[in-house]
């Protein structure tokens, strides 16, 4: 970022002061004094705002107050000025201010299994080298180290909501909190023994713990994540919709991602993955399901007559080849998408700025129609929709007043990103996660012209390279001879 200046309140009252020698400058003290401005916490000031609100608005320039934990205004620059004093002001001329990113599916600790195993189907995939590979490595240190380096990638590049299926989840949920994100948070439900429970019993039992440990978190809304209807039998799947029910939290699960999937639904109960959900009574308003790649009309149907909310996982649809969701279709039919990552080791970085333009380009592609899916419907996804598919529209996903503030400051000075004519396009189809500068989450500020200042960088990298040594050690006995970094 440009210069940024921060200043506290006594020096701003101070700069005032030295500065208004002038009649000009006194003539402004009297107005000030006639209208007494509104001490907030943060004024994000000088940036084109891309507010993702109902309207599409930008305000180019625009400024933000921030006062605690949400945003009690979004206006000009100088209108904002007449009204509020932040105790910090963020600069953020050449810089969009947008809505945080919001993950809606991913497994954060698996990072750690970045680039083990690539270049494969995902059930062999799965079950040669990721299940094998979790039964001997998943542990608590493992999800907490690598749920930290997911977590330092998450802020470096622009995402303010993750929302996430895996094991020891309390360790995910004290990550979150210490790292400032906020996440929707699923303990893992699967019908074979893994690391943190031995049977679907237990691994509800694990849920219900963690739901009662975090439900009334700030940051993170614990959930229920039974893995996938192929993964789980009728008992479990319905009891976890059972105990999502009894506290009111989200149901997440993985749905019709691939062919090998739709064929083991058909053979065991005669229907498809959606329809045999259905059918147990599984769907409501706040079960979120990932990838939707192999599902019709009638799925669709059933999806939107429930209001389920999907994530479409373009990257690791395509490195799996599990083939292409019908998202057009889905918006189409009024229900709510968002986007998401998937683990890092089907995709392999956890950058949803490449996750915009990978779903952007992918449906041009496939649908032969460059106008199938454009950059702000991809934008869209990635914020308010996805905020939308998790029930969470009313709090997060696009910048008004009342809303939370999570939001991220993202540079649009690189060459690559000139010049700009429209900021929308770039964000889309330019912009990497490594452009975004700053990052606010519930009106704290967890990274500052690219500093992480919630997580200590080099330390939570030295530990995940400290423990990548133990997990090639413990998957590839026999392949030592290259040493992970
Ligand atoms: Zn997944």
């Amino acid at each position: 970022m440009r210069p940024t200046i921060h200043y506290g309140r006594r020096s701003a009252l101070t700069l005032v002061l030295g500065v208004c020698v002038s009649l000009a400058c006194s003539a402004s003290l009297v107005a000030q004094a006639q209208a007494p401005l509104k001490s907030v916490s943060i004024v994000v000031t000088g940036g084109i705002v891309v507010t993702m609100d109902p309207q599409y608005k930008v305000l180019w320039p625009g400024a933000i107050a921030i006062d605690g934990q949400k945003i009690v205004a979004v206006d000009t620059p100088e209108n904002i000025a007449r009204a509020y004093r932040g105790a910090q002001v963020i600069q953020a001329g050449g810089h969009v201010v947008m809505p945080g990113l919001i993950n809606t599916h991913t497994h954060a600790a698996m990072v750690m299994y970045r680039g083990l195993a690539d270049d494969l189907a995902l059930m062999e995939w799965l079950q040669k080298y990721i299940f094998p590979a979790e039964a001997k490595t998943v542990s608590p240190e493992l999800v907490r180290i690598g749920t930290r380096l997911a977590a330092l990638e998450m802020i470096e590049s622009g995402t303010t909501l993750f929302t996430d299926m895996y094991y020891f989840e309390e360790e995910v949920g004290r990550v979150v909190r210490a790292a400032g994100l906020r996440g929707v948070l699923g303990e893992t439900v699967i019908g074979f023994p893994v690391a943190d429970a031995k049977t679907p019993a237990e691994a509800l039992a694990r849920a219900e713990r963690f739901i009662q440990e975090f439900k009334n978190d700030a940051l993170v809304i614990p959930a229920v994540a039974p893995h996938a209807m192929y993964t789980n039998d009728t008992a479990t799947l319905t009891a976890a919709r059972d105990l999502a029910r009894k506290y009111g939290v989200p149901l997440l699960t993985h749905v019709a991602e691939t062919q090998d999937e739709i064929k083991t639904s058909h053979d065991k109960y005669k229907m498809s993955p959606v329809a045999y959900l259905e059918s147990i009574g599984f769907w409501g308003p706040a079960t979120l399901a990932a990838h939707f790649v192999h599902v019709s009309d009638d799925d669709l149907a059933i999806l939107k007559k429930r209001g389920a909310g999907l994530s479409h996982n373009p990257e690791s649809n395509m490195k799996l080849a599990s083939g292409t969701a019908p998202v057009s279709k889905a918006l189409k039919a009024g229900i709510n998408v968002g986007l998401g990552t998937d683990g890092a080791a089907s995709n392999n970085d956890l950058d949803m700025f490449e996750a915009m333009r990978q779903a952007a380009f992918l449906h041009k592609l496939v649908e032969n129609d460059p106008t199938a899916m454009s950059a702000r419907t991809a934008l869209e996804m990635a914020t308010i929709g996805g905020a939308r598919a998790l029930g969470m529209a009313d709090r997060i996903g696009s910048l008004e007043p009342g809303k939370l503030a999570d939001l991220i400051i993202v540079s649009m000075q690189s060459a690559r990103q000139t010049p700009l004519y429209n900021p929308i396009s770039h964000l889309v189809y330019v912009t990497r996660g490594d452009d975004v500068r700053t990052s606010i989450v519930n009106g704290r500020i967890l990274m500052r012209n690219r500093r992480v200042l919630t997580l200590d960088a080099p330390a939570v990298i030295a530990d995940a390279v400290a423990l990548a040594r133990k997990v090639r050690a413990a998957v590839q006995p026999a392949a030592q001879s290259s040493t992970p970094r």
